[in-house]
């Protein structure tokens, strides 16, 4: 049995998990496997209660806004308490788009507002006007040092930070939170929302490699002969014109 395991739990995979959710979870199993770590996946559907301390990850995916209509209620009651008490301890939770969208006080669609988990200090707002389509780079820090992240964002619902929270990263090319700030994503400490997906993770194995250290509260983890990854990096950020 391998020392170390990194135990994940994907929220709502049935419902919030378009644009290749299920690649950036199958990339961190491998990634893991590759390194001899053990990797356990578990999932919380709509009503499941979540134990903070069984899992070092927990991941909610994208989707789209009848899907989050239907997590929004459950995310906000059922699993707000085991969410806050695993961000207090420093586990990871990563949210994508439709999920990032509910990480904050709420989601404002039509007449409707949808609560959010409170994690973060933030608002999203369905626009009338164009959804913001396309591949996207931005600048993040990384235990300190600068690194680029590179994806495609697709979502009607713009994202403003209040004043207590720090964007994920800066927009080097795309739209990012909301066409308008230059913000990408949120972080606050081990709690990180982005729009970039498509598959983010295959497409940034640096930042896949950050998560899952981060995640088993190590400073980093030893490299893989990483030539394809390092292509599809490159070929993504070509794509965004950076
Ligand atoms: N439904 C949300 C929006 O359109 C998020 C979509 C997504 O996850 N791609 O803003």
């Amino acid at each position: 049995m391998a020392d170390r395991v990194l135990r994940v739990c994907a929220l709502y995979p049935d419902l919030m998990n378009i644009y290749a959710d299920r690649g950036n979870l199958l990339l961190l199993e491998r990634r893991c496997e590759w390194r001899g770590i053990g990797f356990e996946l578990a999932g919380a559907g709509l009503g499941d209660e979540i134990d903070p301390d069984a899992h070092d990850l927990f991941y909610l995916g994208g989707g789209q806004d009848r899907d989050q209509q239907l997590c929004a209620q459950d995310l906000a009651t059922v699993k707000r308490d085991a969410l806050h008490a695993a961000a207090g301890r420093g586990r990871v939770i990563f949210a994508v788009c439709g999920g990032y969208q509910l990480l904050g006080h709420s989601y404002e669609l039509g007449g409707e507002r949808l609560p959010g988990v409170g994690l973060v200090d933030l608002e999203t707002v369905r626009h009338p006007g164009p959804r913001l389509i396309g591949n996207v780079a931005i600048e993040v820090e990384l235990n300190g040092e600068p690194a680029v992240l590179a994806g495609f964002e697709n979502h009607g619902g713009r994202t403003y930070l209040g004043p207590t929270a720090r964007p994920l990263g800066r927009v080097l090319s795309g739209h990012g939170n909301n066409n308008h700030d230059g913000f990408e994503g949120v972080r606050r400490d081990n709690v990180i929302g982005t729009y970039l997906h498509g598959p983010l993770l295959p497409k940034n194995a640096h930042f896949a490699d950050w998560l899952i250290a981060t995640a088993l509260g190590l400073e980093r983890l030893e490299g893989l002969p990483d030539a394809l990854e390092d292509d599809a990096h490159r070929e993504a950020l070509a794509a965004a014109g950076v």
